[in-house]
């Protein structure tokens, strides 16, 4: 099979029929074998109803329904799971992605041998409040990864099927599926300009969280492509390092003392100086921080978020 389209939706029933036969007019016309893999991620509305409907009429339409919503990335993740194009596309349901430039990214894959391709979405039809945050995003998540793409969060990305059987998506990591690919070696990342439309039904999914989740994430990827899975390497020397100052500056208080004694003079107690006790705090945080680098290393040791979904119904 040519291609496996992802979609990931969640309450989209009324632009789903539109988005289907554009996209089956699209394929039928440069003759790709395709599948549509429509992952209904908890929808509240008849969406389902809407892809039983749809599969009746297009034979190429999968549908997966998760038992509730896990969002976008958890759906973007079963579509990859199920996937059997050699090239993987994802859009998004509400027809602000456009099918007519799935063509062209195919062609870069297959032709250009890149591993992803992610649409850029030059002219953008979002309201201010997404595209100001969104130009910050880019910007920081460009510097951390070295990867240089503009628009990160694009729904609308191409991929050789092997890179999205290598990585694992997990909590809101869809907007930087891109950086996740290149840390599993997948370095032929390009990116292609695409039309962009405005949201014809429905609403936006993603409120004011998006920000404080996005920049969550863009912590935790800083993180990961910095220390990997060596959290320990971070707060380890972070901890010894002051650790070692605390240390240090309270046996220079203690020698001072010493010397201050064998020259005769009554010094204070070590406890009467202020000093004493920010040196001590300072090894107290340093040992802190050394033991939450050995939680982290815990965790990332033993995190399984295999479970990251369940799936309802299938078709
Ligand atoms: N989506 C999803 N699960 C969610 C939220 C969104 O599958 O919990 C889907 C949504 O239906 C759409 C795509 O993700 O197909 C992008 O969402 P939206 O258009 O709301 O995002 P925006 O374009 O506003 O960034
Ligand atoms: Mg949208």
């Amino acid at each position: 099979m040519d291609i496996s389209i992802v979609v990931p939706l969640y309450n989209e029933d009324e632009s789903l029929p539109e988005l289907l036969a554009w996209i089956d007019r699209v394929m039928k016309e440069h003759q790709f074998s395709y599948e549509a893999i429509l992952v209904d991620d908890g929808s509240k509305d008849t969406s389902w109803e809407v892809i039983n409907q749809l599969q009746a009429i297009y034979s190429t339409v999968r549908g997966i329904k998760f038992r509730r919503n896990y969002g976008k990335s958890a759906a973007l993740f079963c579509g990859f799971e199920a996937a059997k194009g050699d090239v993987v596309i994802t859009m998004d349901a509400d027809l602000q992605d456009s099918p007519d430039e799935i063509p062209e990214l195919y062609r870069m894959v297959k032709e250009e041998n890149y591993d992803i391709v992610s649409g850029w979405k030059q002219k953008r039809y979002d309201p201010i409040t997404k595209t100001i945050p969104s130009k910050f995003f880019n910007r920081t998540a460009r510097a951390v990864s070295g990867i240089r793409l503009h628009d990160f969060n694009c729904g609308l990305k191409a991929y050789n099927c092997q890179v999205i059987k290598s990585i694992e998506v997990y909590g809101e990591m869809h907007r930087y599926i891109p950086i996740l690919a290149k840390e599993a070696g997948f370095t032929r990342i390009g990116e292609k300009v695409v039309q962009h439309q405005e949201r014809k039904y429905g609403v936006t999914k993603f409120g004011l969280s998006r920000f404080v989740n996005g920049f969550l994430d863009l912590l935790s990827i800083s993180f990961m492509t910095r220390f990997g899975k060596k959290p320990m390497h971070f707060f380890g020397l972070l901890g010894s390092f002051m650790f070692a100052i605390g240390f240090l500056s309270s046996a220079w208080i203690g020698v001072q003392k010493l010397v201050s004694m064998s020259h005769g003079v009554k010094a204070p107690l070590v406890t009467d100086s202020p000093y004493f006790y920010i040196a001590l705090t300072t090894m107290i945080i340093g040992t802190q921080m050394i033991l939450t680098g050995f939680v982290a290393e815990l965790v990332s040791r033993s995190s399984t978020d295999r479970n990251l979904y369940q799936i309802d119904k299938e078709i």
